[in-house]
């Protein structure tokens, strides 16, 4: 149960781009809660696209009152492919990680969001995971299910904020009534809004999913943990 409801809605959002500017003040006008999975080594720095659409990367250490009330997680320092690497690269990777963040943003910080998702993943990441405090870690794979998993250590999302299935879903969230835990939990980039100009599409979802009675709206760690 959360807060003594059977269902729960949390986001999920990785890299630390400056449109997370904008997610956060629609996520904060409908009372809905993320984690920003953030990479502490990575030095800002603007991406110019073929299409000519840029992303930008912005210095996490200078926006570290933009997040406040949602939560922070580890996204590794680099964004590396983990399983490229030995133990100790994989521990270190996430646990400075783990440092840098809980520093910046004076929170403890519990979990993380897999660079590359579980392609990135194998028997030693789960083994540094473990080791480095990691209680749950975010994998890139929609399993269109509410249902509680039981290893969080990977575990996959509900689904992606573009997935053509998102509405139907929410429609079945909402009218479900639930007679065990259920989480619908959404992940995505911020900077993925500018490049598809599906802005619009995502504040409906969230006018749509928000100010239910009997949901609860939290960051990763209060729902899964
Ligand atoms: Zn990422």
């Amino acid at each position: 149960m959360f807060n003594g409801k059977m269902k729960a809605v949390t986001f999920s959002y990785d890299d630390g781009v400056t449109a997370d500017r904008k997610l956060v003040k629609i996520l904060n006008k409908y009372g809905l809660k993320c984690t920003f999975n953030l990479n502490s080594e990575v030095r800002p720095m603007v991406h110019k696209r073929e299409d000519g659409k840029t992303t930008e990367r912005f210095d996490i250490t200078e926006n570290a009152d933009l997040y406040k009330g949602h939560e922070i997680a580890v996204h590794t320092c680099t964004h590396p492919h983990l399983n490229d690497y030995d133990y100790d690269r994989q521990y270190q990777e996430i646990a400075r990680d783990k440092e840098n963040l809980s520093r910046i943003f004076k929170q403890d910080i519990v979990g993380m969001a897999l660079p590359y998702g579980l392609s990135s993943c194998n028997d030693i990441t789960v083994k540094a995971m473990k080791d480095a405090g990691m209680a749950y870690s975010r994998g890139t794979a929609a399993t269109h299910s509410f249902d509680i998993q039981k290893d969080l250590l990977p575990f996959n999302p509900t689904c992606h904020h573009k997935d053509p299935l998102l509405m139907e879903l929410s429609e079945k969230f909402v009218n479900m009534k639930a007679d065990k835990p259920q989480i619908f939990y959404i992940w995505g980039h911020s900077y993925e809004f500018d490049l598809d100009e599906n802005w619009d599409k995502f504040i409906e979802f969230c006018e749509f999913i928000s100010g239910k009675d009997d949901i609860f709206y939290g960051t990763n760690k209060e729902v899964l943990l």
